[in-house]
C-alpha cells in the first residue's frame, strides 16, 4: 500500500527535514497544531508501535527527546506534548508509525478533549488484573 512517509523517506515526496541518520527522519508535521509540530518516524515502514522492533524503537525515541529539547528551546515554548496515535480508532491517520512533538504555551488553547472516568468499588482490581494477566515479559 502507498505511504507518504515512505515517500519522504525515499526522497520522493518533499519535507521540511530536520534531521535524519540511517535508521531515523524527523520533519515538520504539515499541518501543525502549533508551528513547530514536527514528527519522528523510522526510516523501515512499520505500521504502529505494536510492530516496531526494539532496536529501531530505541532509535526513533533517543531522537525525540532530541527533537523534543531542539523544539522547546528554540521555539521557547511552556511545554511539549510527545504523542503517538496507534489504530484508527486512536486517531492514526498515516499507518507508518511515529512519534508526534507538539509544543505548547499557555493559554495556546489547544485542548484535547477529557472526559474523564473513575472506577467504581473493585473495577480497578479487575483492570489491573487483565492487564497483568496479559503482559509477557
Ligand atoms: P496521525 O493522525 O497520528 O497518523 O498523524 C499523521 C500526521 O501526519 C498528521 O498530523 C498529518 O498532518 C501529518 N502528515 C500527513 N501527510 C504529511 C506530509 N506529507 N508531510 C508532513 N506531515 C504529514
Ligand atoms: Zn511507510
Amino acid at each position: 500500500m502507498h505511504c507518504i512517509f515512505c515517500d519522504i523517506v525515499d526522497g520522493k515526496a518533499k519535507a521540511e527535514i530536520l534531521f535524519e541518520d540511517n535508521k531515523i527522519i524527523s520533519f515538520l508535521d504539515i499541518n501543525p497544531l502549533n508551528y513547530g509540530h514536527s514528527l519522528v518516524i523510522p526510516k523501515k515502514h512499520f505500521e504502529n508501535f505494536f510492530d516496531v522492533p526494539i532496536e529501531e524503537l530505541s532509535a526513533v525515541i533517543r531522537m525525540t527527546q532530541m527533537i523534543s529539547k531542539a523544539v522547546k528551546d528554540s521555539l521557547k515554548s511552556d511545554g511539549i506534548n510527545v504523542i503517538s496515535n496507534n489504530g484508527s480508532a486512536a486517531g492514526q491517520s498515516i499507518f507508518h508509525f511515529h512519534f508526534h512533538i507538539i509544543p505548547r504555551f499557555i493559554n495556546d488553547d489547544l485542548k484535547f478533549k477529557l472526559n474523564l472516568k473513575s472506577y467504581s468499588y473493585g473495577l480497578k482490581k479487575e483492570f489491573g488484573d487483565k492487564i497483568r494477566l496479559a503482559l509477557k515479559v
